[in-house]
């Protein structure tokens, strides 16, 4: 079935340029057919599909290309269109005539789960060769004096930042390579462009919102475990101090003890009877 383009459509133009076939267009512009004849627009309102010229990205990619890259996820397969692998790859290779389209060129069809939608990636975000901010590697908590406040996650080297300063990693599913985008530019509609191949990637609002919610729920969980820990150490210290001071106290008894076993000389001796000497 061919791709079509929903109501829900919000016209940020990220899809056309990704069509490899040519078949996007923007409300209200003319069509134009393989062999260059002119068409009215199907939609004049919103980006429309073409479904003579989509291939549903058979021949191309291994899913839709412009649902990878939909922020709002509405070009969405057209059920009043069901077209086979091998008829899309035939138009595929009409639209192509110069072009050797092979058997097994990527489909969607040949792909695990039917072409799933992909998220996709422009160029754009700065280029960050580390991926998120990964907490520093553990270092040795500083030995806690006893009326000491307990130490920070920032003692411990494994201060995290907050949220919206939180790089999110993107692998580009053109080229493959890694690259990361600020958090609080991470926002649906936004297209960003993969350094490496200039490929366009716009997050969708699922994408967005399950970022948001997994860094909610990480540093939720973070802060707790911390919480946790320092009460724990607390508690632990103040059953060492009280340990620590029974131990004083006897052995301070034990050392009177020893200081008054003897007896001093020059002590008065103390009569215990009229004839007692
Ligand atoms: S599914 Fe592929 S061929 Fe069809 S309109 Fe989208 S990008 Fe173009
Ligand atoms: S990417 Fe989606 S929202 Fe943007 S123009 Fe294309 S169909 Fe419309």
């Amino acid at each position: 079935m061919a791709t079509v383009i929903t109501s829900e459509c919000i016209n940020c133009g990220a899809c056309e340029p990704e069509c490899p076939n040519t078949a996007i267009y923007q409300g209200g512009v003319e069509w134009q057919a393989p062999d260059g004849a002119m068409h009215p627009a199907i939609s004049n309102d919103i980006f429309y599909i073409v479904p003579e010229k989509c291939t549903e990205c058979v021949g191309f990619h291994d899913h839709e290309a412009c649902a990878a890259v939909c922020p709002v996820d509405c070009c969405v397969p057209d059920p009043n269109i069901p077209e086979t692998h091998d008829v899309l790859l035939a138009r595929a290779r009409a639209l192509h005539p110069t072009e050797a389209i092979p058997d097994d060129a990527p489909s969607r069809f040949k792909k695990e789960g039917g072409g799933a939608s992909v998220p996709a990636a422009k160029p754009s975000a700065e280029p960050k060769a580390a991926g998120r901010p990964a907490p520093a590697a553990v270092a040795a908590p500083a030995a806690a004096a006893p009326t000491a406040t307990p130490p920070s996650a920032e003692a411990f080297g494994l201060a995290i930042p907050p949220p919206e300063e939180w790089e999110i990693p993107i692998r580009c599913f053109r080229c493959s390579g890694d690259y990361t985008v600020p958090f609080k530019y991470f926002r649906a509609g936004t297209v960003f462009y993969c350094p490496h191949c200039q490929g366009s990637f716009v997050p969708t609002l699922g994408v967005v919102r399950g970022v948001e919610d997994a860094l909610a729920r990480f540093h939720e969980r973070w802060s707790s475990t911390f919480a946790e820990f320092h009460e724990r150490r607390r508690r632990e210290l103040e059953q060492f101090e009280d340990g620590q001071r029974r131990e004083l106290e006897r052995f301070e008894g034990e050392l009177r003890g020893i200081a008054t076993r003897e007896k001093v000389p020059g002590a008065p001796v103390r009569r215990r009877g009229f004839f007692t000497f």
